[in-house]
């Protein structure tokens, strides 16, 4: 492996509630976190910027998925409080209003979905530090080439992951060489290749595993 490759690290926090449907201690009450995401984006610094991966450019982009986790409240999949907080918010008129709130797109992902007139998003599985840092990165993935996810809920809770990529050509090489025949190439070799997801950013290429 080069060791040409910088690590950036974009941090964001957000406020939400959530609970644990089938834990037994007292966080299967509704109780509230600030949240701390690390991202952690890899890439070979651009000799024009100067970046590895401009900061705050990974923090719009990821701030675009987050917002929906801010002042939100999270449920897992089944859980009977979503219908019960869903009536009374309808019945009370308790709505993320563009007039005061900042509209947001649903999320249709398989492992989160969104209500997002209501700041509610639920939850394939239940919302621990790990599942958070998964679900970050499938909801995150194809806006950056992230390396590690880290996120903590409090200073007791934290979880991290890494991420395997696998990079089909150099930092210089992916920034200017978007053409169609490099593209075919590469859709020739990942795309075709049954034992990988291939994913495009812009310009940048780079393969996963699947799962
Ligand atoms: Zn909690």
């Amino acid at each position: 492996m080069s060791n040409d490759k910088f690590t950036s690290i974009v941090t964001l926090d957000f406020q939400y509630a959530h609970r644990f449907m089938h834990w037994p201690r007292e966080a299967k009450h509704l109780h509230g976190h600030s949240g701390l995401l690390t991202i952690e984006p890899e890439d070979t610094v651009d000799p024009v910027t100067g970046f590895a991966h401009a900061c705050k450019d990974g923090f719009k982009k990821a701030w675009e998925v987050c917002d929906h986790f801010h002042h939100a409240t999270l449920f897992q999949e089944g859980d009977p409080l979503l219908d019960a907080v869903l009536t009374v918010y309808q019945k009370e008129g308790i709505i993320n209003d563009p007039e005061h709130c900042i509209p947001l797109k649903k999320i249709d992902h398989p492992l989160a979905w969104s209500y997002p007139e209501y700041r509610i998003v639920v939850t394939k599985k239940v919302s621990t530090c790990e599942n958070l840092c998964e679900l970050f990165y499938e909801l995150l993935k194809d806006k950056m080439p992230i390396k590690k996810i880290t996120y903590r809920s409090s200073s007791i809770n934290a979880a991290s992951k890494e991420f395997k990529q696998e990079w089909f050509l150099n930092g210089s090489s992916r920034r200017s060489k978007c053409m169609t025949g490099v593209n075919q190439a590469i859709d020739r070799l990942a795309c075709h290749n049954p034992g990988y997801h291939c994913q495009t950013l812009q310009t940048v290429f780079w393969r996963t595993p699947k799962k």
